[in-house]
């Protein structure tokens, strides 16, 4: 397994006291809180292709920490960040007159949830659209 850099890394995080980078190399990590304010220490573990093969053979994962007892710990195949969202661009509020359908304002909310209907020059300018 090989520590990666990820978007929110915020800290370069050196050996502990008492101890050099021989002995623990310097990793990427985001420090920041818990929603219930506990500090929480983020790293992001790449496994190699011969890791993913064992863990698809075996299913588990060893995890060892240098400390006498084990702290509390999440781990997690999700991304424990929120991923930023494109912004959107502003509906302009013209009459769409659609082939098929009863007529609606660009920016309307659609029958989807919390789909909002675009006349096609706003779709266009959305961010993937076009
Ligand atoms: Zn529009």
């Amino acid at each position: 397994m090989e520590v990666i850099r990820f978007d929110e890394c915020n800290v370069n995080m050196g050996p502990p006291d008492g101890m050099t980078e021989e002995e623990v190399e310097t990793i990427p990590v985001h420090v920041g809180k818990f929603e219930n304010g506990m500090p929480c220490t983020t790293v992001c573990l790449k496994l190699s292709d011969a890791e993913l093969a064992e863990v698809q053979r075996t299913g588990v994962v060893w995890l060892q920490l240098m400390t006498p007892r084990m702290p509390p710990i999440y781990m997690s195949v999700l991304k424990p960040f929120e991923e930023p969202q494109p912004e959107k661009a502003p509906a302009c509020g013209s009459l769409v007159m659609p082939e098929a359908g009863a007529p609606f304002h660009c920016g309307d909310a659609g029958t989807a949830d919390g789909e909002v209907r675009l006349c096609d020059p706003c779709k266009a300018r959305q961010p993937g659209g076009g």
